[in-house]
């Protein structure tokens, strides 16, 4: 699934992918690293199917892509066309900022809740932060495999809690998925288990909204880092408008309306568990952004001339 876009005013054909992205807010041990670790197994071989026409696998590849899982903080796969891109959330409030900035970049959630346990107070939080910041959940009802599991039960309190916090009407109209992470396997019925997670990646594409394509000058708000011992500190954010390209200057917009002229060195977007160099990061897709000099989070990448902060956040017209 591609859309195929014209850029007339420099003539050239740019083919747009078509993207979800999704934070996945989980407690420590509910199965996010296994469940992870499935998606990218299980988008892999779809779509090493969908290239051959039957079923050739490189199982070693396979094998080795899988349980190598250490939950980087963001992940993406490609499954039927449609690139994932899976964000990580801090599991409790500790990290107030930290929250709203990683669930900006996200237009749904996944809540994935241990079958028996249920939801945890930890989880709470970020819950609350991303109904109120009105994304779109589906939850995952996970290790329905375990003996004294109570997976409708958990639906309920879920629900219950949703409400509790002021979930939309749209919103408490969640899906739910059931399954076990590790027997492979998910199910929009926890009764009738299925061969693989194809029914949690296919909930994702139909539930979650796609990225608006905004057009115009390129923005980003810095919502995340990472750390390359090669390259130095990596500026992590969600291209809100138009298209960043590598090699481009730009303006950073810090706070005290201190603009600095910087040059984008390397893009690079999230690819599996890793990040492959682009020339280009379209809007919506989240993107790494090497050679930025001295930023901060909440910093905004903005078009060289006329730059204009984002405005995701109300206090940042303050700054
Ligand atoms: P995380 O802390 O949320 O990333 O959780 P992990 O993915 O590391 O899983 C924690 C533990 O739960 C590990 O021992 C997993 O093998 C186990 N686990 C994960 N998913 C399932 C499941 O569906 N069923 C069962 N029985 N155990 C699971």
């Amino acid at each position: 699934m591609y859309i195929f876009a014209a850029h007339f005013q420099r003539n050239i054909v740019l083919v747009m992918q078509e993207i979800r992205n999704i934070a996945i807010i989980a407690h420590v041990d509910h199965g996010k690293t296994t469940l992870v670790d499935r998606m990218i197994y299980q988008a892999r071989l779809v779509r090493d199917q969908e290239k051959l026409g039957e079923l050739i696998l490189d199982n070693n590849d396979l094998e080795r892509e899988r349980g190598i899982t250490i939950l980087a903080k963001n992940v993406s796969v490609i499954y039927k066309g449609v690139k994932i891109n899976i964000i990580d959330t801090p599991g409790h409030s500790d990290f107030g900022g930290e929250v709203e900035r990683v669930l900006n970049m996200a237009d749904g959630v996944l809540l994935l809740v241990d079958a028996f346990e249920g939801c945890m107070p930890q989880t709470r939080f970020v819950l609350q932060k991303a109904i109120e910041m009105g994304k779109k959940p589906i939850v995952v009802i996970n290790k329905v495999d375990k003996l004294n599991c109570r997976p409708d039960e958990v639906q309920e309190e879920v629900f219950d809690l949703m409400f509790s916090l002021n979930a939309t009407e749209d919103q408490l109209d969640f899906k739910t998925v059931y399954g076990s992470a590790k027997q492979g396997w998910m199910s929009l019925d926890w009764r009738k288990p299925s061969n693989d997670i194809t029914a949690l990646l296919d909930t994702i594409l139909e539930e979650i909204p796609a990225p608006a394509h905004n057009p115009g000058t390129p923005q980003m708000l810095i919502s995340s880092l990472e750390y390359s011992p090669y390259v130095g500190r990596i500026a992590v954010g969600r291209v809100t408008r138009g298209e960043l390209k590598a090699g481009m200057n730009i303006s950073l917009c810090k706070r005290y309306d201190i603009i600095q002229k910087q040059k984008i060195k390397e893009l690079m977007v999230f690819d599996g568990l890793g990040k492959s160099k682009v020339d280009a990061v379209q809007c919506g897709d989240i993107c790494a952004v090497v050679g930025l000099e001295g930023f901060e989070i909440g910093d905004t990448v903005a078009d060289f001339e006329n730059r204009s902060r984002s405005r995701l956040f109300p206090w940042m017209s303050l700054r």
